[in-house]
């Protein structure tokens, strides 16, 4: 494999083939970095975004620091499930995704082997990172975060009375620092490191890289509607229309197929072909995008004054449609909890965020191991839709289950955001 086809996402390169939105003037202007905020936020994706938009909308001073700049590409399936819409809608979001002609999903193509198995979705809909995350950074500045764009930021010290978390921020010409009550980690899947710490993040041997790519192209069967999630030995491949008819693909594959002789190109092209699908596009001289091992777990998602959220607090394996869900819903969470405790803010209220997420966020990602599971080998993918087209309850019950909405499950034990 010619590794230079694949950018890292860590890096500052932004390539994609597809037409960009850019905005018409400089989107965020360089602002002077406050000395304090109640809340500093590591990280502009999903989880990062909504929990800013959430605070600011509670009346508290936010300050988000991102690594690169908007609009800018991210390796991602594109789909949002119905528990992702739904806890948008609940935000009042969805118009965003309105405004941007994110298509609903309908259905999902499940291709391994000869067989092909379909079932209904009861929801969702498919829209590029690009552009979902530059809306939302649009909205968050207009409810008043202060965002930050091209600075690495990190956890540093406590202060000695243990009420101020100090966080470095870097750009390409200085090194500043700001004090914030409480930091929100949602840095993705590195996390950030608290000062001279790794990132307590476990990463799982076997586990598989993201691979992606948005194009344009008229040329191809890919249907509306549809999610198409191609199973193969060393990895599966989906594909979804998004807005403005972008052809966005993504992957999760065995990091040994990059030092195979074939180019993932190729590899695409003769998913593509076996599964009977077409994109004309010359996908061996694509730069496509690449991720960091994915499967990874947290001893425990906080610290002295810190929160992790969406990635930083975990993560299983793409293509449930969980990953957005799980960064929406932990960042509105992690947010409620800290807006409404920040004056009497205490380690209790961090072990409340370890509980919180364990029993909304993690029992959930139960069904998406079990399916994570299944895919990594082709053996268990065949024999589970044997099995699902024998037995059609079972592929609904999974994709009810994957999908179900936030309000059917328990809820928290502790009355922290109550
Ligand atoms: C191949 C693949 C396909 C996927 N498909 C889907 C799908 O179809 N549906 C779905 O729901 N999920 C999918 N996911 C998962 C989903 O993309 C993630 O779960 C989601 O992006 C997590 O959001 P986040 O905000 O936690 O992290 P991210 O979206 O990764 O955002 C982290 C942000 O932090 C910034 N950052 C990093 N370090 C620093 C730093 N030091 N300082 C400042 N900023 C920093 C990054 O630049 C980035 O903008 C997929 C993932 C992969 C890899």
């Amino acid at each position: 494999m010619e590794q230079e086809q694949i950018v890292d996402t860590d890096s500052n390169f932004a390539v994609s083939p597809a037409t960009p939105t850019e905005p018409a003037q400089a989107f965020f202007d360089r602002q002077e970095i406050p000395t304090r905020s109640q809340v500093v936020v590591l990280g502009g994706g999903l989880a990062g975004l909504i929990s800013a938009i959430v605070l600011a909308r509670q009346g508290r001073q936010v300050l988000l620091c991102e690594k690169k700049k908007f609009p800018r590409d991210k390796v991602c399936g594109a789909c949002l499930n119905s528990n992702a819409i739904a806890t948008l809608e609940r935000l009042k979001l969805t118009p965003l995704l309105d405004q941007l002609g994110a298509p609903m999903l309908k259905q999902v193509r499940i291709q391994c082997g000869r067989r092909t198995l379909s079932l209904p979705l009861p929801g969702g809909r498919a829209i590029t990172r690009k552009e979902l995350d530059l809306a939302l950074a649009s909205e968050a500045t207009r409810c008043g975060v202060r965002i930050l764009e091209n600075v690495n930021a990190a956890l540093d010290s406590l202060s000695s009375d243990q009420k101020l978390r100090r966080v470095k921020i870097q750009d390409s010409q200085q090194t500043s620092f700001t004090d914030a009550e409480i930091v929100l980690v949602a840095a993705g899947l590195g996390g950030v490191r608290e000062i001279s710490q790794p990132w307590p993040a476990e990463i799982k041997p076997n586990s598989k890289i993201g691979i992606g790519l948005t194009l344009h192209t008229e040329s191809h069967n890919i249907r509306e509607n549809t999610i198409y999630l191609c199973v193969r030995e060393n990895g599966y491949l989906g594909i979804v229309l998004a807005e403005n008819h972008q052809v966005n693909l993504a992957a999760a594959i065995k990091p040994d197929l990059l030092n195979q002789e074939e180019s993932f190109g190729g590899w695409v092209r003769e998913t593509l072909c076996r599964y009977n699908l077409q994109i004309d596009y010359p996908f061996e001289e694509a730069q496509w995008r690449g991720t960091a091992p994915l499967t990874r777990k947290i001893a425990q998602p906080f610290g002295r004054r810190w929160l992790a959220i969406g990635d930083s607090a975990g993560y299983v394996e793409p293509f449930t449609g969980e990953g957005m869900a799980w960064a929406i819903s932990g960042g509105e969470l992690a947010a409620s909890l800290a807006a409404k405790n920040i004056e009497h803010w205490s380690e209790k209220h961090e072990r409340q965020w370890g509980s919180l997420y364990k029993q909304m966020i993690r029992q959930r990602q139960l069904s998406c191991r079990s399916l994570a599971w299944l895919l990594q080998n082709p053996l268990r993918s065949r024999l589970a839709i044997e099995v699902a087209a024998w037995f059609p309850s079972i592929g609904h019950w999974f994709v009810h289950d994957i999908n179900r909405l936030a309000h059917t499950l328990p809820p928290p034990k502790n009355s922290a955001l109550t």
